[in-house]
This record gives C-alpha cells, sequence and structure tokens, in this order.
C-alpha cells in the first residue's frame, strides 16, 4: 500500500531530518514545501522572486502561492509511489486543499505524525543550524559539520547559517507555528490520524518510533 504521510512540527523538531530519513527508507518522495521555495528563491523563478520577502521576514507565504506548488508536485510521476510530507501543510486552508488534492487523485493521506519538541530545545537545534548557500545541502555545528568548515561536501559551495534562523526571525517563525498549530491538531485529531511522537529523544529513537507508526498504516 502506498504511503502519504504528513509530518507535523514546530522549526528545529527535526522534522526535516525525519522526513528525509524515512522517505529514503521507504522509498517515498520526500516532499519539504520550504526547500522547495528556497530553490525557486536560489534559481530566482518568479515564485521565488515573490515568495523571497515572506521567507526572509520568517512568515508564511499565501496559501494558494504553496498549494499550487505542492499539487505538481504530488502530481507527478515520481511522487505515484508516495510521499513524506514536510512543512505542508502549515494551515488549515492549507490542510483542506491537500485533502482536496488528494481526493482528485483517489488516495487519502495514510495519516499525521505530530513531532512535539520543548521550545527551549527548538531554539537551541536552530541556533547551530547552517545550510550550502548553492545546493542548499544541510548542517548542523554539532551534529553535523561539514568536512571542512564553511565548505559544502556535496558541492564546495559556502556553508551559511539561512537568513530565517537569526534568532529574531526563528522567535518570529516559532510564534507564527504556535498560531497554526493548533488548527492544525485539532483537524487531524478529528479526522483521527494524528499520531503524536516526542520529538526531543535522541534521532535514532525518534525514526523508530516514526517507522512503528507507518508499519502500522502499511498494514492497515
Ligand atoms: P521551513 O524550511 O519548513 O522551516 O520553511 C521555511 C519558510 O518557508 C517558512 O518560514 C515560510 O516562509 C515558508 N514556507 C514553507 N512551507 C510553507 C507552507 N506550507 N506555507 C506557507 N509558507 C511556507
Amino acid at each position: 500500500m502506498s504511503l502519504r504521510v504528513i509530518l507535523l512540527g514546530a522549526p528545529g523538531s527535526g522534522k526535516g531530518t525525519q522526513a528525509k530519513r524515512l522517505a529514503a527508507s521507504r522509498a517515498l518522495c520526500h516532499l519539504s514545501t520550504g526547500d522547495m521555495l528556497r530553490g525557486a528563491v536560489r534559481a530566482r523563478t518568479p515564485i521565488g522572486i515573490e515568495a523571497e520577502r515572506f521567507l526572509d521576514a520568517g512568515r508564511l507565504v499565501p496559501d494558494d502561492m504553496i498549494v499550487g506548488m505542492v499539487r505538481d508536485r504530488i502530481r507527478a510521476a515520481d511522487c505515484a509511489a508516495g510521499f513524506v510530507l514536510d512543512g505542508f501543510p502549515r494551515t488549515v486552508p492549507q490542510a483542506e486543499a491537500l485533502d482536496a488534492m488528494l481526493g482528485e487523485v483517489g488516495t487519502p493521506a495514510s495519516g499525521a505524525i505530530h513531532l512535539k519538541v520543548d521550545p527551549e530545545v527548538v531554539v537551541s537545534r536552530i541556533a547551530g543550524r547552517r545550510g550550502c548557500r548553492a545546493c542548499g545541502t544541510p548542517y548542523h555545528v554539532d551534529y553535523a559539520p561539514p568536512t571542512v568548515e564553511g565548505v559544502c561536501d556535496a558541492c564546495g559551495g559556502a556553508v551559511v547559517q539561512r537568513a530565517d534562523d537569526e534568532a529574531d526571525t526563528v522567535r518570529r517563525r516559532l510564534g507564527v507555528y504556535d498560531e497554526q498549530a493548533r488548527g492544525l491538531i485539532d483537524y487531524y485529531t478529528e479526522k483521527e490520524t494524528l499520531e503524536s511522537v516526542d520529538g526531543s529523544q535522541p534521532l535514532e529513537a525518534v525514526a523508530a518510533a516514526i517507522e512503528a507508526i507507518v508499519d502500522r498504516w502499511s498494514e492497515g
């Protein structure tokens, strides 16, 4: 049975790392809307140019912009076997749009997994986050540094802090997340498709908990 997994969690909850691992272990498409938007900004596409000011300010881009991007990816051939959504939906209207688009293709979401993490842990994790300016490969000063400081292992580009990972913007992003999260959690709780995982555990333990949930969904 193909899997359509939604990962929910604050910036810094480990959502991106876990989404990547799950996508690799189950041969699913990893759909990170943050990565897609940062890629569009780097490539200077019309959407990227429009989205840049929202990203830099730590605000959400308009729902219609992001919904269109996700719809295109979900319909692409490489995602037919299933996907892990990372960073989408972020608002209840996005969740409704997702249900509508999955309804169109006749394949509902398997369920949503909420990575719960203490806000203090989140702030300290984000402070160490870095990324390649050229190709976007993620790093962390403590957990995943590049081999040569400041130089991307993948492409040799400059490894820098994301503009939206600076302290003031992080506070705004966490505020935006808190405003929207309750509605999303309620939305998936009502649909009885929400599972929670303690995201402050070590990476491997979080991954194992997610795999166990997904195993159940695959059987069901
Ligand atoms: P992330 O990498 O998931 O933390 O996303 C980085 C930024 O991209 C966010 O702060 C928003 O500006 C934008 N973004 C990513 N996903 C969405 C979404 N689903 N809806 C609106 N804005 C988004």
